[in-house]
C-alpha cells in the first residue's frame, strides 16, 4: 500500500455543529485520531445555509434587510466563538473578514445574476464554520492546517450546481495535501468550490458529503466517514418513521438508488467517486461514536429490509399534444430537453397514447418549465403530492401504507415500487410502520 493511501476523510455537517457544545463534541471525537492523517471537511453550522439563502432572497428586493440578516448571522458565529476562545483570539478577526466579503457584495447593489450572488453569499457559512473548527483543534494542541477549498476543487461556472473539473481538481488536491509522515490535519470546507477564474461556486444543497468524496478520490483515501445525528443509514428517515431500523452494510449500488430516490442522509453524487476507487463510506453517529454505524462498499452481503423513501413537494404533470395526436418520440425529446434546460429532475414517468405523465419537484424553477411546456403542449398539474419509493417492498407493507391514501400514479418493478400520492391526514400508517 502506498504512503498516500493512509489518509482518512471525515465530514461533519451542520447538525454536528449547532452550538459551542457541538464544536466541543467534535473535538472530543477527533482526539483519538491524533497522529493519523485526516482531511476534515466541514459544512456550515446548524441551519446557516438556509439563513444565508434568505439573505440572498432579501438582497433582490430589500438590500438593507439582507444586510441586517447577514449581521445577525455574523453575531451568532461570534457568540459561539466567544464561548470557545478568548475575546482577543485572532479567529474573531478572521471571522469578521469572512463576513466582510459578503457584506461588500450586498452593499454594491450591482445586479448580478441570482445564482451567481447566491454562491458568493452562501459560501460564507462553510468558510466561517471551518475557521472555528480549525482554530479549536489548534488551540487544543492538534496540529491543523486550514485550507480554502476554492484553491482545490475547481468547477465550471454552473452556479448553484457546479460540475467538477476532475483532472485539475485532483492535481491541486494532491499538490497541496501531502500525506507523508506525520502530517498535520487538514480542515477545509464542504459544498463550496471555485471556477479556474476564482469565482466561488457551490455543488448543490447538501453537497458537502460529495466534497468529502472528491477529496477521498483524489487522495486515494482509506475511507470516508460522514458523522451524522443518526446511528447510521436506516431503512427510512427516522423523523418520518420512528421505528426505522439501522442497516449495517449497503452496497454502493443500493446507496445510490436510495439517495437518488430522495433519502437525504447521503448526497446522491457522493457514491460514484468512492465506488470508482473502492473506498468504503462509513455513516456514523456523532452522538454515540461507540455505535457501529453503516458501511457502504462493493458487495451487498446483508439481506435488506424494505427501504422506504419519501419525497414531498412533488407535482405530477400530465402532458398532452394540443391537436389530439399521439405522443411521438419528437414530443418526448422536446419534453426532456425542456426538463434538462430548466434543471428539473423527474423520478417517475409514464406514457400512454396521448399523454405523458411525470413527477417532478415543486420548486422555484417549476413555473418557468410550465410556461415553456405550454408553448407546445396542454399540461395538467396535480400539486402537493408525495413520491413514495419502496425498495424491496412486500405487498402487506404496501397495503398497510396505502390505506386511505389517494394514488395518482403507481409503477412497480421486481425490486422497487414508486407511487405519487396524497397521504391521509397525519398518515398514521407511516408513523406506526414496523419492520420485522
Ligand atoms: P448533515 O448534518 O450531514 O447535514 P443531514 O441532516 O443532511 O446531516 O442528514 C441527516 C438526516 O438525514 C437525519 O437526521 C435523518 O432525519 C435524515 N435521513 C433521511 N433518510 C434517512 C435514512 N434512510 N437513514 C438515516 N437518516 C435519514
Ligand atoms: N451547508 C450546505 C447545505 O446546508 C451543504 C451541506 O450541508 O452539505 O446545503
Ligand atoms: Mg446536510
Amino acid at each position: 500500500m502506498s504512503e498516500r493511501r493512509k489518509v482518512q476523510v471525515f465530514k461533519f455537517g451542520g447538525a454536528a455543529l449547532q452550538d459551542a457544545e457541538g464544536f466541543r463534541n467534535v473535538l472530543h471525537l477527533l482526539k483519538p485520531y491524533r497522529g493519523q492523517p485526516l482531511v476534515i471537511v466541514i459544512s456550515a453550522l446548524g441551519k446557516t445555509t438556509n439563513a444565508l439563502e434568505q439573505v440572498v432572497e432579501a438582497y433582490f428586493h430589500d438590500p438593507v434587510e439582507a444586510l441586517h440578516r447577514l449581521q445577525a448571522l455574523k453575531k451568532q458565529h461570534e457568540l459561539i466563538a466567544l464561548q470557545l476562545f478568548d475575546a482577543s483570539d485572532p479567529v474573531i478577526d478572521k471571522l469578521h473578514n469572512t463576513f466582510a466579503e459578503a457584506e461588500w457584495l450586498l452593499e454594491e447593489h450591482r445586479r448580478e445574476p441570482y445564482d451567481y450572488v447566491y454562491d458568493q453569499v452562501v459560501a460564507v457559512g462553510e468558510l466561517a464554520s471551518s475557521l472555528l473548527v480549525a482554530r479549536l483543534l489548534e488551540v487544543n494542541g492538534l496540529e491543523t492546517r486550514w485550507l480554502d477549498v476554492r484553491d482545490l476543487i475547481i468547477t465550471d461556472d454552473s452556479f448553484r450546481e457546479a460540475n467538477v473539473h476532475w483532472p485539475e481538481t485532483i492535481q491541486r488536491i494532491t499538490n497541496n495535501i501531502s500525506t507523508s509522515i506525520n502530517p498535520p490535519w487538514i480542515v477545509t470546507q464542504g459544498f463550496i468550490a471555485a471556477t479556474s477564474g476564482n469565482r466561488t461556486t457551490t455543488l448543490g444543497r447538501e453537497g458537502s458529503d460529495y466534497s468529502a468524496a472528491i477529496f477521498a478520490h483524489a487522495l486515494d483515501a482509506t475511507s470516508v466517514t460522514i458523522w451524522k445525528d443518526v446511528p447510521g443509514v436506516l431503512n427510512a428517515d427516522p423523523r418520518l418513521v420512528p421505528n426505522a431500523i439501522p442497516i449495517r452494510q449497503l452496497s454502493y449500488h443500493e446507496a445510490i438508488e436510495m439517495s437518488y430516490y430522495g433519502a437525504t442522509v447521503i448526497h446522491p453524487k457522493t457514491i460514484k467517486p468512492l465506488q470508482n476507487k473502492s473506498i468504503p463510506l462509513y455513516v456514523r453517529s456523532f452522538v454515540d461514536a461507540e455505535l457501529p454505524g453503516t458501511v457502504i462498499n462493493h458487495e451487498q452481503t446483508e439481506v435488506l429490509p424494505p427501504i422506504v423513501v419519501l419525497k414531498n413537494r412533488q407535482v405530477l404533470l400530465s402532458i398532452y399534444p394540443r391537436d389530439f395526436s399521439f405522443i411521438t418520440e419528437a414530443a418526448l425529446s422536446e419534453i426532456f430537453s425542456l426538463l434538462s434546460n430548466h434543471r428539473m429532475r423527474t423520478h417517475l414517468m409514464q406514457q400512454s397514447a396521448m399523454s405523458f405523465s411525470l413527477c417532478t419537484d415543486e420548486n422555484e424553477r417549476l413555473e418557468a418549465l410550465l410556461t415553456d411546456l405550454r408553448r407546445s403542449f396542454a399540461v395538467r398539474e396535480n400539486r402537493n403530492l408525495h413520491l413514495l419509493t419502496i425498495r424491496h417492498y412486500t405487498e402487506p407493507l404496501l397495503a398497510q401504507l396505502l390505506k386511505n391514501a389517494a394514488i395518482y400514479l403507481e409503477q412497480k418493478s421486481r425490486h422497487t415500487v414508486q407511487i405519487a400520492l396524497q397521504p391521509p391526514q397525519m398518515w398514521p400508517a407511516l408513523k406506526n410502520l414496523k419492520f420485522p
